[in-house]
């Protein structure tokens, strides 16, 4: 068993056994209290710890569903079972709104926005006549089913427990599977995760979404928790709380939430009465200890009370349960001797410096081309280029006879692209095998919800089965269930081309893949290349080691200062003396 799975089944087991405790009301009401911010800092985990974007924003939407709830049971006599998905409804058109405006903006600007729009709505609740100003509303009714209450007390554990496992759940599902590893490019390798067919805005809005009806669901259990409403449980302060009790307890982990949430409600309460006892005098001192807290947390455990935890218990690598299950469709393959790329006159300028001069070359089907010249020579600037990383200046570039100079990094992957980076790119906590099976994200399907019911299994074991066939096919089987992080250099880079390779490309850039291999490795790397090739695979490379390039390479291209030097077999480049005095002779 591994540590999500002990943690969860000793949740599940609390769920009926705590209410027939015998603990007093007061406990339980903690408890209950646990239960609804956890819910809200489960949604920061996903958002803010895994997808890195930060939000002192989430009280407003707790507040959203919340007030939902209370005017519509209030004015309406509508059911509160039903106004939960008004209240879900309203939420996730308001997160859309400002996700739609903000999610694009970089850098500070997000944390900003959110407290905006935190303000913003604290200040709609206080002010509108109907939502009863800064008095809020009062006298909701309890939740209850049939003539039974369950809108506090041990019943109310029971209902607000048991959608707090469903939400942990559905987020551990979510984050183990194709969106999921998606999600979790996005905090450090958005750019590789576009130009693996990743719309990685497209997935800032749904964890945005997602986090914002975790907190409108919490909502709607807090209003008739409480049976009262107002506007200063959902103020900036109480948003920056739930970023708070999120970060004490772990903001990377699902369980994270829970122990933060646990602590921080626990020790607030009981700070209120020590500290006043203490000093002497009343007053809202538990806020300068968390603070300091805070600070203390951060400086020497910034991943959070459960990192602590997470270190001591075991990590079982994944169970292979994919060995019987069917390959995942190939592309169908240009034929050989057709034109697979054309770079037809393409341009980058830098302002003043042309990196990339009006460049033009072709790769055939089943061919090796090398992209050779010296550093600075604009070898990369090209490659992003053709990839769609980075939009030219002039020029355009046609793939399979199809135009794709317009077309985002993603939507050329998708197409059959597929690159490794110069600088390797991966998600260094993620395993060996999950940053190889983000190559194959453009050959599945499964969404969101499907994942998070889980419903995704067999495509998984497809995408795993092929994300191990690759890492096979490069000498890299040994490494499935390593960290990424962990890998030496040479490891890393043959991890990135398998993760291109699971892409099903038709052709495949890689740059500088030799560099920090060892000899035996590039003599590996060389024997690979040639497989692909044999298999029809075409290749445009990059490279450094000339003995590398001379022996694998059908056609070279060289490149200085940006501009074409000359083209042809590695025996007609060899005897070319301008690249001789321009290149091979400053390189040997
Ligand atoms: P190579 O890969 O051949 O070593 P690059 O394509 O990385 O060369 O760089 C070509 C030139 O463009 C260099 O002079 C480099 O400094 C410049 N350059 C590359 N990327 C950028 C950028 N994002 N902004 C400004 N200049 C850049
Ligand atoms: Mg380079």
């Amino acid at each position: 068993m591994n540590l999500q799975k002990i943690s969860l089944w000793t949740l599940v087991a609390m769920v009926p056994v705590v209410p027939l405790l015998p603990l007093p009301d007061f406990w339980i009401a903690q408890l209950n209290y646990i239960g609804l911010y956890s819910l809200v800092c489960l949604g920061l985990v996903l958002l803010t710890g895994v997808g890195g974007l930060t939000s002192f924003g989430q009280a407003a939407f707790v507040g959203i569903g919340a007030y939902s709830t209370a005017w519509l049971t209030l004015n309406t006599g509508m059911s509160p079972w039903l106004t939960l998905f008004v209240g879900l409804a309203l939420t996730g058109a308001s997160a859309l709104v400002v996700g739609a405006i903000t999610l694009r903006m970089s850098g500070h600007y997000l944390p900003l926005a959110t407290i905006a729009w935190g303000l913003a709505l604290y200040y709609l609740m206080g002010n509108l006549d109907a939502l009863g100003k800064y008095d809020g509303l009062l006298g909701l009714k309890s939740l209850s089913i049939g003539e039974t209450s369950i809108g506090q007390g041990r019943l109310f554990f029971v209902l607000s427990w048991s959608m707090l496992i469903a939400g942990a759940v559905g987020l551990l599902n979510l984050l183990d599977s194709r969106p999921g590893r998606a999600i979790r490019a996005l905090k450090g390798g958005a750019q590789m995760a576009e130009a693996m067919g990743i719309n990685t805005f497209r997935y800032k809005v749904t964890i945005f979404l997602i986090a914002a009806l975790f907190a409108s669901v919490s909502g709607w259990l807090l209003a008739h928790f409480q049976r009262t409403v107002n506007p200063s449980a959902f103020g900036l302060k109480m948003g920056i709380e739930y970023l708070f009790m999120t970060v004490v307890g772990g903001v990377g982990y699902v369980w994270g939430a829970l122990v933060g949430a646990g602590l921080v409600k626990l020790l607030d309460d009981y700070l209120q009465v020590l500290l006043p006892a203490l000093i002497g005098t009343s007053g809202s001192y538990e806020v300068i200890v968390f603070g300091i807290a805070l600070v203390l947390v951060l400086k020497y455990l910034p991943d959070g009370l459960w990192s602590v935890v997470a270190r001591y218990l075991p990590h079982p690598p994944r169970r292979v349960d994919w060995q019987n299950c069917a390959d995942l469709p190939a592309r169908s393959k240009p034929s050989a001797g057709s034109t697979v790329l054309e770079v037809d006159k393409v341009r980058k300028a830098f302002g003043g410096l042309v990196a990339v001069n009006d460049i033009s070359f072709e790769v055939q089907a089943g061919q090796i081309v090398g992209l050779i010249g010296p550093n600075g020579a604009g070898k990369s600037t090209t490659f992003n280029l053709v990839t769609g990383v980075l939009s030219k200046t002039s020029g355009q570039v046609r793939f399979r006879g199809e135009d794709i100079s317009q077309l985002p990094a993603r939507g050329i992957a998708r197409k059959g692209m597929a690159r490794t980076f110069q600088h390797v790119k991966m998600i260094a906590d993620m395993t060996v095998l999950e940053n190889v099976a983000l190559g194959a994200y453009s050959r599945g399907r499964s969404g969101v919800l499907s994942s998070m019911l889980r419903m995704n299994q067999s495509e998984e074991r497809r995408l795993m089965k092929e994300a191990q066939r690759q890492l096979e096919r490069i000498g890299m089987g040994g490494h499935l269930h390593e960290q990424a992080g962990n890998l030496a250099m040479g490891p890393q880079r043959l991890m990135e081309i398998a993760r291109a390779l699971c892409c099903d490309p038709a052709l495949l850039l890689l740059d500088e893949p030799a560099a920090g291999l060892r000899h035996q490795e590039k003599l590996a790397l060389a024997q690979v290349l040639r497989q692909l090739q044999g298999e029809g695979m075409s290749i445009l490379l990059v490279e450094h080691d000339m003995d590398l390039v001379m022996d694998v390479c059908d056609q070279l291209v060289v490149m200085e200062f940006g501009t074409l030097l000359t083209r042809g077999t590695p025996a007609e480049v060899q005897a070319n003396p301008a690249v001789r005095a321009a290149y091979l002779g400053t390189e040997h």
